[in-house]
């Protein structure tokens, strides 16, 4: 039995056998042969074996994934059979007398070059066809599995180095049930995922992907951050008891669905929900979200080929909208770029993606993206309550660029007669430290603030959100992030605005009872996390907790925050 820690990123307990999903080695050496046509005919069965490989992926895709995502298959199927293509390499393999797998893999190279070249988006994405349709004949030659997770028909645990948010949106949730990677932290993309979707997981284990086999036996405990592997049969036990106490436990806090948030001492705040698809809204309303406080709508842009058109968008910023009865909707213009890739954009590759041309700054300069956005939004707003956030707001030069967008958006809808609510409430993100330096200026133009301290955290203490050696820098509770946050809040309130935060820390057990003394009013979460916090903050006293606020901001280290709140909520 081996037993990993790693940071808990989703809440829960999961028992089942791993499936690795890493990149298998498929090296292999020149050789020279002697008889090539039994060579060519090793190589066209291994063509056979691919295809009905392929056939059985794209028709399981179909069921589980929709046609459009079992479309790239065909694609796949296409290249296959291709004989221009085909006839080369057994061309090669008869004249040069070398093995199926150099000749596969020089022939496919000089394809994946010739397109990769060429100045035309339908050709680059041949070259990527290419180069996965080679991976898999190459497998079959190598006799070596590759991995294929749209196959998985039985309960697993998803082991991997990382998982991409586009990954961790196609993995199944009826068989999935949990996932462990060497890296990552709890603020990754695949970690907001997993709580979305209610799949225990535990990521920064550094080496999940090397002690773990396929097959093995895993429990992934999403609670405390451990993974253990090939567990005794009374470990299994007790982690079932684990595992149902906490099923308990959730069923105690599900009496609270319908309930307010309010503080022993009768101070209502509001508990909304972060999103990421329309679909994401049966987890709110199970979980008793009084609002969406974040959408993030770049999850429409990806696991896709192209852009979304604007009536794409409009449905499903009116489905959400719809959806919540005419809560509070706060949905967040495109934020790609950082973790979150958008391969169809072919923007060129750079050295900082987190510090680099991403979300406000790609969408003030790519316009004609942001102004469809915009439509979308603009025209959806009058089925519910919409309010809109730009995120990475770094100065007041940037907001009031999108702001102005904006406004000729809504003019041009108006004059074409289209119908657009009266008033809009409009914020940013303040995930930028120089942002809430400035937040009292900034206060008196936006009508709203969201802190999204996933990246105001990285960002102020120079720390990796997605690096594990430096989580121990990754701290909310720090001093530092406290007063940041509190100037963020007085400076709202100073103006008659308000403040929420979208970013993790808005749901963590120890970070909220200092938030709620700090005065946050809208404190917006994984659906998942919302019951508890309800739970908590109806234990607390507000004025109890300003006093808490007011003495850990003027502490020295984090260790003594956690401390006296520890202390405080006893
Ligand atoms: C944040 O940065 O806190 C946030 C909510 O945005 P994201 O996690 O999508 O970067
Ligand atoms: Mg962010």
């Amino acid at each position: 039995m081996t037993f990993l820690n790693g940071i808990a990123a989703s809440n829960g307990i999961a028992i089942a056998k791993a499936y690795l999903l890493v990149e298998p080695d498929l090296s292999f050496d020149k050789k020279t042969i002697e008889d090539t046509s039994a060579e060519v005919e090793r190589y066209q069965q291994a063509i056979e074996k691919a295809k009905s490989e392929l056939e059985a992926i794209r028709d399981r895709a179909k069921v589980d994934l929709g046609p459009d995502k079992a479309a790239i298959f065909d694609a796949h199927l296409l290249v296959l059979s291709d004989p221009e293509l085909n006839n080369p390499i057994e061309d090669k393999i008869k004249t040069e007398n070398v093995n199926a797998e150099s000749a596969l893999k020089e022939t496919a190279d000089m394809f994946v070059t010739m397109f990769e070249q060429m100045d035309n988006e339908y050709m680059k994405e041949r070259a990527a066809d290419i180069r996965d349709v080679t991976k898999r004949v190459l497998s079959h030659l190598l006799n070596v599995q590759l991995p294929n997770p749209s196959m998985i028909a039985e309960e697993v645990i998803i082991v991997a180095e990382d998982l991409t948010p586009s990954d961790t949106a196609q993995l199944n949730r009826k068989f999935v049930k949990g996932f462990t990677t060497n890296i990552g932290g709890r603020t990754s993309h695949s970690a907001i995922m997993a709580r979305s979707l209610e799949i225990p997981a535990v990521v920064g284990t550094k080496t999940a992907v090397e002690e773990i086999n396929n097959g093995d036996l895993v429990i992934v405990d999403g609670l405390k951050g451990e993974v253990h592997i090939n567990p005794t049969p009374e470990l299994v036990e007790q982690y079932r008891k684990i595992h149902q106490d906490y099923e308990n436990q959730k069923a105690e806090w599900a009496k609270l669905v319908n309930e307010a948030t309010v503080s022993k001492d009768g101070h209502h705040v509001e508990l909304a929900a972060n999103i990421g698809t329309p679909n994401d809204l049966n987890g709110v309303k199970a979980n008793g979200g009084e609002g969406v406080g974040l959408y993030r709508t770049e999850f429409l842009y990806m696991g896709r080929e192209q852009l979304p058109t604007e009536d794409e968008q409009f449905d499903a910023y009116k489905a959400v909208l719809e959806g919540m009865d005419g809560k509070s909707v706060v949905v967040r213009t495109l934020d790609i770029g950082g973790d979150k890739e958008l391969p169809y954009l072919d923007l060129p590759k750079e050295m900082n993606p987190f510090l680099g041309f991403r979300a406000i700054r790609l969408c003030l300069e790519q316009q004609d993206i942001f102004r469809t956005q915009l439509r979308a939004l603009l025209r959806a707003s009058t089925f519910g309550n919409l309010k809109i956030m730009f995120p990475m707001i770094a100065t007041l030069d940037e907001f009031r660029s999108a702001k102005a967008i904006l406004e000729e958006e809504k003019q041009k809808l108006l004059s074409e007669g289209q119908k657009v609510a009266d008033k809009i409430e409009l914020g940013i993100m303040v995930e930028i430290p120089s942002t809430a330096v400035l937040a009292d200026q900034f206060a008196k133009e936006v009508d709203f603030f969201s802190i999204g301290t996933n990246d105001l955290i990285q960002y102020t203490m120079a720390a990796d959100r997605m690096n594990q050696r430096v989580s121990y820098l990754y701290q909310p509770y720090s001093p530092s992030i406290l007063r940041l946050v509190k100037m963020v809040i007085d400076a709202a309130h100073a103006e008659g605005k308000w403040a929420g935060m979208c970013g993790e820390m808005a749901g963590d057990e120890t970070a909220v009872p200092v938030l709620l003394g700090l005065g946050l009013d809208e404190f917006s979460m994984s659906a998942t996390s919302i019951l508890k916090a309800r739970s908590l903050i109806k234990n607390l006293n507000k004025s109890d907790m300003e006093n808490l606020a007011a003495e850990v901001i003027n502490m020295q280290t984090t260790s003594q925050v956690v401390d006296a709140v520890n202390k405080a909520i006893q």
